[in-house]
């Protein structure tokens, strides 16, 4: 019979995939349900990028590939690295997978050793802990203020520092806060890190166009010329040129971690798809109007959704400067009643009752090791966001 490896006993599968799949659950009963717990672009993938695949199928790119990527992509990317950031990489300096997911994920695996702490400031994208565990390492969770934006500050990150710390993970443009680290930030973690030569740091920057403030989101690799060999950037199509599906994302940094990675992918999946990767290299090396019309329609959002539930008594947005996801506070209905006698007393509780009353689904900030939080995505229609932010002023109104 089955009997599952130890590290299955580490993990839990992704909270997100589980609130998609209770979504899924009652739809198929006949509830209407408000979706705010996607996690994707609600956009399609742009014309040019899907017709690059078509003719990459028919022009019969449709076999193993190098690696770390068909040259074209590695070049793709190197210029898209360029554009963003102004930093110049080799060749040797970039590898792909199926998905920032799997690199991030083979980039623990190649350098973790048990007991090896990896930092994560909180809130975090979900993946992160689960992935540091199920790779032998200890995730060591930072905790952010709201008065410092919810990132990581330089004390914060030198009081987190040991002789164990491996990496410390940054993720700017933030899920779940939008939260974008400024250069100056940057830099400050920079001085922390240069007295830390044993330090590794994961930028993952997969929603960095995806910014709200007239300009990329800052790279530290960027900020830090000098520690760019110690950055890990990971990035990808997903997000920016919503590509959720095709699973594609990259790397860049040093070429022996780089080279690491590249042994692990080279026995797991051989490489990501090939026609993803023609596809990939289409939006990197094509026309970019795809994110110039896109950010202004997440911008209009962001700001419907943040006016409505911050005209909510009790709810407490974190208002974002990047990705497309909102993250509010509700400390202020945490031991209120609701109509059914039930307490809501964490954020569990409370998008549980908003699935239940106001048919919308949210997520709950325990997820993201924030509490009491819950997190809302805006990459949907500005009907769909107004109506659930009227939906959930109802409940709360209907609390005691
Ligand atoms: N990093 C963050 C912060 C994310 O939110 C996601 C997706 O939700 C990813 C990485 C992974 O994206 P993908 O594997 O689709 O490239």
């Amino acid at each position: 019979s089955f009997r599952a490896a130890a590290r299955l006993d580490r993990i839990k599968p992704s909270p997100s995939t589980a609130a998609a799949a209770r979504v899924r659950a009652l739809k198929a009963e006949g509830r209407r349900i408000l979706d705010l717990t996607v996690g994707e672009p609600d956009f399609d993938t742009p014309e040019h990028v899907k017709q690059a695949a078509i003719a990459a199928i028919e022009a019969g790119e449709t076999k193993y590939t190098a690696v770390n990527g068909t040259p074209r992509l590695r070049e793709a990317i190197r210029g898209s690295l360029r554009r963003t950031h102004g930093i110049e990489y080799a060749d040797a300096e970039i590898t792909v997978g199926g998905g920032g997911k799997q690199v991030i994920f083979l980039a623990l695996m190649a350098t973790l050793d048990v007991g090896d702490e990896v930092l994560i400031p909180a809130p975090y994208w979900v993946s992160y802990p689960d992935m540091v565990r199920a790779n032998d390492g200890t995730p060591v969770i930072v905790a952010t203020s709201a008065e410092g934006g919810y990132k990581l500050t330089a004390d914060a990150l030198e009081s987190a520092i040991t002789a164990r710390t491996t990496w410390v993970i940054l993720n700017s443009p933030g899920n779940p806060s939008g939260a974008i680290y400024t250069e100056q930030e940057l830099a400050a973690l920079a001085d922390v890190l240069r007295r830390h030569p044993a330090v590794s740091v994961l930028s993952d920057e997969i929603y960095s166009e995806i910014s709200f403030t007239g300009a990329p989101a800052p790279s530290l690799a960027a900020v830090a010329p000098d520690l760019r060999h110690r950055v890990l950037v990971v990035s990808g199509v997903s997000k920016s040129y919503a590509m959720t599906g095709w699973r594609l994302g990259y790397a860049a940094g040093d070429p022996a971690l780089i080279g690491a990675i590249n042994t692990l992918q080279s026995q797991t999946s051989s490489c990501p798809s090939s026609i993803s990767q023609a596809a990939a290299a289409a939006a990197l090396e094509g026309p970019q109007d795809f994110i110039a019309d896109s950010v202004p329609r997440y911008a209009e959002r962001r700001d419907a959704a943040v006016a409505g539930i911050g005209a909510i008594d009790g709810l407490l947005p974190v208002v974002p400067d990047g990705a497309f996801y909102l993250y509010v506070d509700c400390a202020g209905i945490i031991g209120r009643t609701a109509p059914d006698g039930r307490i809501l007393s964490d954020d569990q509780d409370v998008t549980l009752y908003l699935l239940d009353l106001a048919g919308v689904a949210v997520i709950q900030g325990s997820a993201y090791g924030q509490s009491p939080f819950f997190r809302i995505s805006f990459a949907t229609d500005l009907r769909t966001i107004a109506e659930a932010v009227e939906g959930i002023a109802e409940a709360v109104r209907a609390l005691r």
